[in-house]
Parts: C-alpha cells; sequence; structure tokens
C-alpha cells in the first residue's frame, strides 16, 4: 500500500484510479473535470483545490493525460509539479506523448533527485476497468523495480522497454502497427463485400488463415459481426480516432527525426486524419471501416 496521487482522471485514468484504491492504496486525486472527481471521490479517493496540493505528502505520482504539452505544463509549467516534489518521490505518467517530451521532463526529474518513469500502456478503457492493462516502461531499472508492484494494481503485463523514452518509442510502434492493422482489415472485409460475401464468414476465415491478426481476434471492425465491441454500438467509446490520430503523428515525427521510413505508416496516419477530417474524431477508431463501406 502507498500514498499516491493521481492526476487525469478521464477515460483512462479514472478507472486507474479507481483499481488503485481497490489495491488498498491511499489515492488523492487531480483533475480540471470537477464531475471527473467527484466520481472518484464517491469511490473513495480524497481530492484538493490544485494539482500541486494533491501531492503534498506523495510516495508516488501517477499523470494520465492527453497529451505533451498538458504532461509538460503538469510538471514544467509555472506550477510545476516537479519543483514541489521531495527527492525521491516515484513520478510515473502513463500519458501517450514524444518521446522526447517524456526525456525532457525525466531530465528535470531526476536533476531534482526524483524518480521519473515513462508507463505509457495498451488495452484501452476495457483493460483499464478490468485491471488488465500493458504498461509499457522507459527509466532507470531500479525506478522500474520500484513502480511495478503499484502498477501491478491497474495492469497484467507490465515491461521495461529500456532506458527513458524507450516505453513511448515502443507504444508508439505498436500503435502504428495496430492503425495499419485496422485499417487493412476494413480494406480486406469491404472487398470481399463488394463481391457478395458476408463479413462474418469472411472475418471467420481470415481470423483462421495467414491474414489473421488482432482486429479480427478482438475488435472487429464490421458492424454486427462481434459482439460487445464499438462497431456494433455505431463506434460509440473505445480509442478515439482522434486519438490513433495523435499518436501516428507522433511516429511521424519520431520518424522524420530519426530519418526512419514508415510508409504504411505514414499512409496510415492520412487515412486516419482523413477520417477525422470528416468529422469522425470522436467515433472509436475501427469506424475506419466507413471509409471503405460509407453508410
Ligand atoms: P481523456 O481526454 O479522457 O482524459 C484526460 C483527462 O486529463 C481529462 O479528464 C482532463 O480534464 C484531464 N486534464 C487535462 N489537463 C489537465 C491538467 N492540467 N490538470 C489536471 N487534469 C487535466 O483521455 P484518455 O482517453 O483518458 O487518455 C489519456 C492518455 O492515455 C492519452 O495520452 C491517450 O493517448 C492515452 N491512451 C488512451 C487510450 C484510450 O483507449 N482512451 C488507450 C491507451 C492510451
Amino acid at each position: 500500500m502507498a500514498r499516491i496521487t493521481f492526476i487525469g482522471l478521464g477515460n483512462m485514468g479514472g478507472p486507474m484510479a479507481t483499481n488503485l484504491i481497490k489495491a488498498g492504496n491511499e489515492v488523492t486525486v487531480f483533475d480540471l473535470s470537477k464531475s471527473a472527481v467527484a466520481a472518484l471521490v464517491a469511490d473513495g479517493a480524497t481530492t484538493a483545490e490544485s494539482a500541486r496540493a494533491a501531492v503534498e505528502g506523495a510516495e508516488c505520482v501517477i499523470t494520465m493525460l492527453p497529451a505533451g504539452m498538458h504532461v509538460e505544463a503538469v510538471y514544467l509549467g509555472e506550477e510545476g509539479l516537479l519543483e514541489a516534489l521531495p527527492a525521491g518521490t516515484l513520478v510515473i505518467d502513463s500519458s501517450t506523448i514524444a518521446p522526447e517530451t517524456a526525456r525532457k521532463v525525466a531530465e528535470v526529474a531526476l536533476a531534482k533527485d526524483l524518480e521519473f518513469i515513462d508507463a505509457p500502456v495498451s488495452g484501452g478503457v476495457g483493460g483499464a476497468k478490468a485491471g488488465t492493462l500493458t504498461f509499457i516502461c522507459g527509466g532507470e531499472e531500479s525506478t522500474f523495480d520500484k513502480a511495478k508492484p503499484i502498477l501491478e494494481g491497474m495492469g497484467k503485463n507490465i515491461f521495461h522497454a529500456g532506458p527513458s523514452g524507450a516505453g513511448q518509442v515502443a507504444k508508439i510502434c505498436n500503435n502504428m502497427l495496430l492503425a495499419i492493422l485496422m485499417a487493412g482489415t476494413s480494406e480486406a472485409l469491404a472487398l470481399g463485400a463488394k463481391n457478395g460475401l458476408d463479413p462474418a464468414v469472411l472475418s471467420e476465415i481470415m481470423k483462421q488463415s495467414s491474414g489473421g491478426n488482432w482486429a479480427l481476434n478482438v475488435y472487429n471492425p464490421w458492424p454486427g459481426v462481434m459482439d460487445g465491441v464499438p462497431a456494433s454500438r455505431d463506434y460509440q467509446g473505445g480509442f478515439l480516432v482522434k486519438l490513433m490520430t495523435k499518436d501516428l503523428g507522433l511516429a511521424f515525427d519520431n520518424a522524420v527525426t530519426n530519418q526512419a521510413s514508415i510508409p504504411m505508416g505514414s499512409l496510415a496516419r492520412n487515412l486516419f486524419q482523413l477520417h477525422a477530417g470528416q468529422g469522425h474524431g470522436e467515433l472509436d477508431f475501427s469506424s475506419i471501416q466507413r471509409l471503405y463501406k460509407p453508410e
């Protein structure tokens, strides 16, 4: 059990903080949204007037924020938390952000004798609620060892990818592949349907054949083929197109910086950007199927 402050209680952070309470930790929360805070207080958390007040007495601080600019603002900004935390505090950022931003925050944290790791997650809102997230961490081995028991309260698979920023790199690679797989699966299903095949039958065939993949196994994008997935509830909830577009932007920027070639990732980025631009940013990312099958 630890005294933990959790900042950023959105679709992911809310259920993650609830699981930390269930795991027996003393949890203080903060979010700009009063209703998000109220939901956690109802689950047993305490709260404070500001992020800075919320971290007083914390052994561990966890953030789950939308993007790099929010992470920089919370840790390095005028009211920056790194300035306020005592040496030795464990700081975990689980937001998906650029590796450079994670390294920048880590450097300032280390200079203040804080222990910082980047720990982005995979597994979506379902995984956050069920406590089965995958954590992909970057930082010192000793900091990872300290963070692991806390992360186990929210996840099942906890990986150490390498030094600071490595968690973000691995996360970006994974999501780029996921976007390519989802777009490719949607394209194959649409081609089959154009030929008069039943998408459910085609899905089963491809699942058992060499085209089998995660989208076909657990997240089929064609409406009505699979129960309980966003495609079967008009693409509501899940992992939003706008967040996938953000992650593909991170992959693209990273490839430019490192002079890497990502032709498939670049195409996927353009497809998701086009889809978002057509007003679908708030839908689940499997709605990319609509680009191939307009409804
Ligand atoms: P979200 O927009 O639902 O939640 C973000 C929360 O941060 C909001 O409640 C917002 O009020 C709060 N916030 C923003 N600025 C703040 C500040 N300065 N101080 C305090 N609170 C602040 O986003 P989400 O879906 O929970 O995603 C969070 C992160 O996790 C993102 O980086 C996302 O890419 C990543 N992620 C999301 C999913 C998913 O399926 N949604 C899956 C894996 C990773």
